[in-house]
């Protein structure tokens, strides 16, 4: 089968390797769809840490093609999305029910193969089914819909709260629409650029601002209960506080390369009792993100820019994506070229 490896430091390649075999506890699937995320990026410029040789792409899902020995309830035909992020379950961390901070974390398309590959097998408690009349391509999106899900719940939303989310990213978009589900009455998006504020209204935002518009905004409308930062900047991590209203709270999903400081006053957080949280992965929301998903409750055709073989993913995971992409998804099965 074809895989797309991160062979090192600035290095892809497209390999022909043998096909996997799912040990007792693990399902084999082939890999219908599998998005490209900044990480993967962050993985080929060495700015986050990675096990190459190894397959990348963690955001995926596809049809199961085989079973191990112990695997009795998923079957094969089925559809499943894959949550990537694998806890070790003998850790304090595990042990207190917080497996995103699994001190032996390990994520297929990070430490193990991924999804840039026609096949990839996973450990069956990392599937989720999804029903076959799904788009293909939909699955994909159910592991980042899954970190803005677990971003929602720390802010635990109010019915009839006010959000503001920053970047129109797959990120921001998604957390649109988790904002408005869980009930949130008035959601401001800020972003550059103008096409992804005009698909965020049509996703749910109430109020579409470009940054410039933002200090005329606060005059006439003050801040949000819950504030998410989604752009991963560290002009909009610092600048986030002052969008939150009196008590309100800061949730950072944005991430920033290690080692970067923001500038941030803590009076100001004191002195106006705004809270600053992070959040990090999926833990025990992959379940709920398959589900909205498949009931098409949060869209998600909208978010998908191109589709890719595994050849010519190679320069669009090494570049910046261009202006107004949202997300592109690497089809396995696509011919070279396309
Ligand atoms: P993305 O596609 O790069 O989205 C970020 C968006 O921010 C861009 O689309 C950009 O759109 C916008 N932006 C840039 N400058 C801005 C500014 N000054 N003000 C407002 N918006 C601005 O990335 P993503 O996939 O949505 O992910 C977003 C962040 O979340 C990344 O840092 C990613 O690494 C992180 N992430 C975190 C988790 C977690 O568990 N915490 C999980 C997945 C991803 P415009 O061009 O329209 O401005």
């Amino acid at each position: 089968m074809k895989a797309l490896f991160l062979d090192g430091l600035g290095k892809l390649s497209v390999q022909n390797v043998a096909m996997p075999l799912p040990k007792a506890d693990e399902v084999l699937v082939r890999v219908e769809a599998c998005g490209i995320c900044g990480t993967d990026r962050h993985l080929f410029l060495g700015e986050f840490p990675s096990s190459p040789p190894v397959t990348l792409g963690h955001e995926f899902s596809g049809i199961i093609e085989a079973v191990g020995q112990d695997v009795s309830d998923l079957k094969i035909g089925m559809r499943v999305t894959g949550d990537p992020n694998i806890a070790c379950g003998a850790c304090d961390a595990c042990h207190a029910g917080r497996v995103n901070l699994c001190h032996n974390l390990q994520a297929i398309g990070i430490h193990r193969s991924g999804g840039f590959a026609e096949y990839v097998v996973m450990p069956r408690k990392q599937a989720f089914a999804l029903p076959m009349s799904l788009d293909p391509l939909h699955g994909a999106f159910c592991e980042p819909l899954a970190c803005c899900l677990h971003a929602v719940d720390l802010a635990g939303l109010k019915a009839g709260a006010s959000v503001t989310v920053i970047g129109g990213g797959v990120i921001g978009l998604l957390t649109v629409q988790l904002a408005r589900l869980a009930g949130a009455t008035r959601v401001v998006l800020i972003t550059r650029n103008r096409a992804k504020r005009d698909l965020a209204a049509q996703l749910g935002a109430t109020t579409c601002l470009d940054p410039a518009e933002v200090d005329e905004h606060l005059r006439q409308h003050g801040g949000a209960d819950v504030v998410f930062e989604c752009a991963g900047l560290a002009a909009t991590v610092a600048g986030a506080p002052r969008l939150a209203r009196r008590g309100g709270m800061v949730v950072i999903l944005g991430v920033l390369p290690a080692g970067q400081k923001v500038d941030i006053e803590p009076f100001d957080l004191l002195f106006r009792e705004v809270s600053l949280i992070t959040s990090f992965l999926n833990p025990f929301t992959h379940a709920r993100a398959a589900d909205l998903i498949a009931t098409g409750a949060v869209k998600v055709a909208p978010l998908i820019s191109r589709t890719l073989s595994l050849e010519a993913a190679l320069d669009v995971i090494a570049t910046p994506p261009p202006d107004g992409e949202i997300r592109a998804l690497v089809v396995p099965s696509l011919a070279i070229g396309a």
